[in-house]
């Protein structure tokens, strides 16, 4: 497969799964196969619950926001990023998450407003650093080191809690390598050795091979069940849209479970195996950046830039 594939399999598998498990957010399990029995049947980018049928949320706008810093300021600016960040949380997305909504708009300077709020806010392990991570994974280029880095550092923008720094650096790996034609699922065993020793035992459990995400012991909104769960989909799938309907059907968090889960298998299996019936639908609003709104093409546009 070119590599081109992957790339934009990426950024558009991650948008896809993220606008069409949004209307299922805090649903029960199930509530997407029992809707849409059929695989491949369409409509399934149906809206709801406040978004447009093939309405990007939070997950999918902030990781635009990120690719856009990278391209215009040829790197990683981790000011330019969170400034970015705090002008759409003062633009009333239709979603954000509490974590980050606090950390962007707590006044603090960019290197320091998640540390503050983890020192009162212990518990700030949430999925809302990978959930934005389909466009900062495209540090694959630069090798091991610089994406996992830069994955802990675009984290720690909104995360002071090192687990989702962690996570978030397994995701970058995991597309990195698929990228390289690896399979990430064996590659796991040797990215888990390169995540911090005080966190390794936990992403351990959750990317098993035989973990279930029946067991987990969170909310798929932390950071742990969610990467596991979008493991989870990958492997126990055999397909694109497979995969996404397995994600969305665990619940709870669905569009950010999804958009990881798409993120992982677009790189997987590759632009061409997301249905275009769900890929055209897609838009991506950016609140506070004088209405824009991303399409298909945007998305690809993006996706090409940041892989070349
Ligand atoms: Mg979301």
């Amino acid at each position: 497969m070119k590599r081109i594939q992957r790339v934009a399999g990426v950024v558009v598998g991650s948008a896809v799964g993220d606008a069409l498990g949004g209307p299922f957010e805090f649903g029960p399990r199930g509530a997407f196969s029992a809707r849409f029995p059929v695989p491949g049947a369409g409509g399934e980018m149906c809206g709801g619950g406040g978004w447009d049928p093939g309405e990007a949320t939070d997950d999918t706008q902030m990781a635009v926001l990120v690719a856009e810093s990278l391209l215009e300021r040829g790197g990683l600016d981790l000011p330019d990023i969170f400034t970015r960040f705090q002008r759409w949380a003062a633009s009333e997305p239709k979603d954000i998450g509490l974590q980050t909504e606090d950390v962007l708009t707590n006044g603090m300077p960019w290197d320091l407003a998640a540390a503050i709020h983890f020192q009162v806010n212990p518990r700030a392990a949430g999925n809302g650093s990978l959930m934005r991570a389909s466009t900062s994974a495209h540090f694959a280029a630069a090798g091991r080191e610089a994406t996992m880095d830069a994955a802990r550092r675009i984290a720690a923008l909104t995360h002071g809690d090192r687990a989702a720094w962690e996570g978030t650096a397994i995701f970058h790996e995991l597309i990195r390598v698929t990228f390289e034609d690896t399979d990430p699922l064996t590659a796991l065993p040797d990215i888990l050795a390169l995540v911090h020793p005080e966190h390794r035992d936990r992403y351990a459990t959750v990317l098993a091979p035989d973990w279930h995400p029946d067991q987990a012991t969170e909310f798929n909104g932390a950071v742990w069940p969610c990467l596991g769960s979008a493991v989870w989909a990958l492997r126990t799938t055999t397909g694109f849209e497979d995969a996404i309907r397995a994600a969305i059907d665990l619940g709870g968090d669905t569009d950010t479970v999804a958009a990881v889960t798409g993120g992982l298998a677009g790189a997987y299996y590759g632009l061409d195996a997301i249905p275009a019936h769900w890929s055209r639908p897609l838009h991506v609003p950016l609140p506070g950046f004088d209405g824009r709104v991303l399409h298909l093409a945007d998305l690809l546009h993006l996706a090409h830039r940041l892989g070349s």
